[in-house]
């Protein structure tokens, strides 16, 4: 039975004769079948976010339920894959018909024709649940991607073969507990809008290391973390984002690009393609998938990208993979939404926005964390970590959808246009920035490098006292400091310049590894340390002003990745030796 279209109004269609359908069914519209997602149902009659483009679509036009629910295809073959928000393969639809999309394509989002080199590493007889690995496939050479059985199934292995398979290829057989016997493919599928389960949810005690000295330093994110980059427009939120995409020590990338201007997204499709991972060098795309909606594209698809993403994130956590999901911008996703909620004429929540804004973002961001895997064995673990760029307009955080992210996420890496103005990169404002997982990450940074949790709060004690002397300061000028004074703001300078600074577009100062940072700033912490010993001492601070080592602490981020610790080492003695130095000196002038 088909319904039929009564009213067609932009993204939403409403038809009615749709008494077979239920909500979140998706449906085909139209003699071009376009692809639709229902939203709500009263009697006969439904509400229908449409996909595509609708033009041309008039009342009288048939509607027909799938009876299934928006829903993703998961398997190999979406690694280096650039989808829409219903996950539509964009490289071959442009293949197939050219640039634009044209509306009501058939192409399935996993490739039917290839094969793959299926290594079965369950066997013939094992009793298996879901979440279990049945075999291996090596999609990507770095990425080994693991066929599980789908969650809920359970039963006993009948068959099953390595070889050469297409997705749907059969590659064995399950005995279900009732007797029935059901083919295992290497295709699974899983509705966008619903959480994949897992056994249990830990708190996240792993950073996810950035290579970027302010996020990993004093505003660390676990593995499985929640963040926010929010930040007015031109203040580095997509140079930030594209950074943690290349360089974040996470096994899966998925990227959602999610509104920005068309030519934006074209960057990302054009850059990220070209870049090459540091930790395994091969290109990075083998470890990524792309989700691009552009604001020329439907706004429903928009709506839909982040379920997408997220539900592709999950399905690589199920493996036992760190998996980071990166949307840009949410600001863009919930105008969308609003954009839907408006012509459904739903009573309008603050600034337009619908009064389940801050629920629909807290469902994005919840679904992230460190989790033990479904599964029989109980070692797998894997986490899905979600960052989203918030854009509000003129920079202004009170606004509905920066308020709603704030009060979710843990992490909040503020952007700030002065700063940008400044040229000071990344232009992440410590003084409102924060993190709420310092607690937890601090056993694992006093591991691997003791006194790094101590060094970080004392970095930003410094920076925080630096504020509240340029008060004085612009007040009373500065040399009504006294020497300890003085020296704060001449070390908080150094944290800023020679540490907080870095600049994405110079290869050596990209990515700078831990206990890189680790060095740096204690080296930093050092001189200010030996330094206010040897004020106490009576050292006139002019004396230790313009050590000729501070010079090379300012040089100190384009030395080599594999000549730093020598030279760091170097350096620190030399520190040591000029401070001395000043000290002896001391009297005779
Ligand atoms: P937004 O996405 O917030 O509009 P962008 O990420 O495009 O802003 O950044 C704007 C400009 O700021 C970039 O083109 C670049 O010149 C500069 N920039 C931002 N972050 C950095 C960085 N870490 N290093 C060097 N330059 C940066």
């Amino acid at each position: 039975m088909s319904g039929k279209v009564v009213k067609v109004a932009g993204p939403l269609v409403v038809a009615e004769g749709l008494s077979d359908a239920n909500v979140s069914d998706v449906v085909r519209v139209g003699p071009q079948r376009l692809i639709g997602e229902i939203l709500n149902m009263t009697g006969d009659k439904a509400d229908i976010q449409v996909y595509e483009e609708t033009g041309g679509l008039g009342p009288g036009a048939d509607v027909i339920t799938t009876g299934a629910p928006l829903s993703v295809e998961l398997g190999p073959g979406m690694l280096e894959g650039i989808y829409d928000g219903i996950q539509r393969p964009l490289t071959e639809i442009r293949d197939l018909i050219g640039h634009s999309i044209a509306t009501g394509v058939d192409v399935p989002a996993l490739n039917r024709k290839k094969k793959w080199e299926f290594t079965a590493t369950a066997k013939v007889g094992d009793k298996v649940v879901g979440g279990d690995v049945l075999g291996t496939v090596p999609e990507t050479p770095t990425v080994l991607h693991k066929i599980m059985v789908p969650p809920k199934m359970k039963g006993t292995i009948t068959k099953l073969e390595s070889g050469s398979y297409t997705v749907l290829d059969t590659i064995g057989t399950l005995k279900l507990d009732n007797g029935e016997e059901v083919p295992l493919k290497m295709m699974q599928s899983w509705p966008v809008r619903v959480g994949r389960p897992y056994k249990r949810k830990f708190p996240p005690v792993t950073p996810l290391q950035s290579g970027q000295r302010i996020v990993d330093t004093l505003f660390p994110i676990a593995k499985g973390g929640t963040a926010a980059i929010p930040g007015p427009f031109g203040s580095g939120k997509t140079v930030m984002q594209h950074a943690l995409a290349k360089w974040s020590d996470v096994d899966i990338v998925v990227y959602i690009g999610c509104g920005e201007r068309g030519n934006e997204m074209t960057d990302v499709l054009n850059e990220f393609p070209e870049l090459v991972d540091p930790h395994t060098g091969y290109p990075l795309m083998k470890r990524t998938v792309l989700i691009a909606n552009t604001s020329d594209m439907p706004v429903a698809a928009r709506e839909a990208s982040i379920y997408t993403g997220i539900t592709i994130a999950e399905y690589f956590r199920d493996m036992g993979y760190h998996v980071a999901v990166i949307a840009d911008s949410t600001s863009r996703w919930a105008e969308a939404l609003r954009e839907m909620s408006g012509r459904l004429e739903e009573m309008p929540g603050e600034e337009g926005y619908p009064a389940y804004l801050a629920s629909r973002i807290a469902q994005f961001y919840e679904r992230a964390g460190m989790v033990e895997c479904l599964g029989s064995d109980t070692e797998r673990t894997g986490s899905v970590t979600a960052v989203g760029a918030v854009s509000p307009p003129g920079g202004d955080l009170s606004e509905p959808v920066s308020q709603a992210t704030m009060r979710i996420v843990k992490v909040f890496w503020g952007l700030d246009s002065a700063l940008a103005y400044a040229r000071h990169f990344p232009a992440i404002n410590w003084l409102n920035s924060y993190s709420l997982y310092l607690d937890s990450l601090k056993p694992w940074y006093e591991e691997k490098f003791p006194g790094f949790m101590a060094n970080r709060d004392k970095a930003m004690a410094i920076l925080q006292e630096e504020a509240s002397l340029n008060e004085i300061v612009r007040l009373v000028g500065a040399d009504s400091l006294a020497a300890p004074e003085q020296l704060t703001l001449a070390t908080a300078k150094m944290i800023r310049e020679d540490f907080l600074q870095q600049n994405s577009f110079v290869d050596i100062d990209s990515y700078s590894e831990t206990e890189r940072q680790f060095m740096l700033l204690g080296m930093i912490l050092d001189c200010d340390k030996l330094s206010r010993e040897a004020i106490a001492q009576g050292t006139p601070i002019e004396k230790l002003r313009n050590l000729p080592v501070k010079a090379q602490i300012g040089r100190a981020k384009s030395v080599p990745a594999d000549q730093y610790k020598a030279v760091y080492t170097q350096m620190w003695n030399d520190l040591k030796a000029q401070i001395e130095q000043a000290k002896q000196g001391g009297d005779d002038e």
